[in-house]
């Protein structure tokens, strides 16, 4: 199987959104009118954002997802993407079974592969995906305002868990592990949620790399700071398992639940509410904004926290 052969049998998908797709020098599509394009690139390493050896199946799906998520937290509808691929060799089987996830994962959101490169290299996957937002209506990080409550959809901490089972740190009972290990391996993009935050939400981001470190993003972009009650981050009840320390870490500063963080004004509790009955997402208030810098993390009785593990930082 030669390269060509490879990207004609494994990436040629049908192209619905696209004016021309895989196949030529460029791809090329169309922005509906009044539309701005939001674009997004996110790499995966093999032995760093993935273990060696994942199942290729749930590989192509969540690479997808991941870049999905940040269509999502743009309030973007997701359109297209490119893939670009490092393959220590051309193994049909693997290929297969990971152009197979990452197809359904791109059936299931409706974004056409219009493109890539393929080369041979330690396996790395890179994808920039695509979409199309109503102009002016993105949700960006820097628009969150003092006084503004601080929203995450779903529970957190799962993902966390199960890379801390899978490094050895705790040993998941039978019954908790399945959970934390679908919410590692096959996080669910909150688009929905994301087209519907706008105008309701001042700013947003996902949860990629753990609670403390993204809200501290939306601070950072604008210009305040945040207070979280611990006391109200949701996550799974079945971690109760893990020593305390275990938790907070899995719940504060664990990465890869790709739910979202937004900040709101206190009068959008009530369509908040609503917002979650129809995407049937818990979302949860877990703090304010106020004046000032930084993340705060509030225990109950109102005493800070110290905290040290602010999120992942692959340069640290
Ligand atoms: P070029 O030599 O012009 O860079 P390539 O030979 O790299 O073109 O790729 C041929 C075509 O296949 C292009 O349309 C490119 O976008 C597409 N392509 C290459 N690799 C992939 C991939 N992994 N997934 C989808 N499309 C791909
Ligand atoms: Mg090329």
């Amino acid at each position: 199987m030669n390269e060509f052969q490879l990207i004609s049998r494994y990436f040629e998908w049908p192209t619905p959104h696209a004016d021309l797709g895989v196949g030529d020098d460029a791809a090329l599509m169309s922005l509906q009118p009044g539309m701005q394009l939001a674009v997004s690139a996110d790499m995966l390493v093999e032995g760093r954002h993935f273990f060696a050896g994942t199942d290729p199946y749930a590989l192509g799906r969540k690479v997808l997802a991941v870049n999905l998520s940040d269509m999502a937290a743009m309030g973007a509808i997701p359109r297209w993407f490119t893939l670009s691929l490092a393959l220590p060799a051309a193994d049909a089987a693997w290929l297969a079974a990971f152009s197979a996830g990452m197809r359904a994962m791109a059936q299931q959101y409706g974004v056409d592969l219009v493109g890539g490169d393929t080369t041979r290299g330690p396996l790395t996957i890179a994808i920039q995906i695509m979409g199309e937002v109503e102009s002016g209506t993105a949700l960006l990080r820097s628009a969150a305002n003092p006084g503004d409550d601080l929203w995450v959809s779903g529970p957190l901490g799962g993902a966390a868990a199960a890379v801390m089972h899978r490094q050895g740190r705790v040993s998941l009972p039978g019954a908790v592990l399945p959970l934390c290990e679908s919410r590692l391996d096959d996080p669910e993009p909150r688009v929905t949620l994301g087209r519907n935050l706008r105008g309701l939400a001042t700013a947003a981001l996902d949860i990629s790399d753990g609670l403390l470190g993204d809200a501290a993003h939306i601070c950072e972009r604008s210009g305040c700071g945040v207070e979280i009650d611990l006391a109200l981050v949701p996550y799974p009840t079945e971690l109760d398992c893990l020593p305390t320390a275990l938790l907070q870490e899995a719940i504060l500063s664990g990465g890869d639940d790709y739910e979202l963080c937004f900040a709101a004004p206190l009068e959008k509790r009530a369509e908040m509410a609503v917002l979650a009955q129809t995407t049937g997402l818990p979302l949860t208030r877990v703090g304010r904004l106020v004046a000032g810098a930084g993340v705060r993390v509030l225990a109950p009785g109102g005493t800070s926290l110290a905290v040290t593990h602010a999120g992942f930082d692959h340069f640290a």
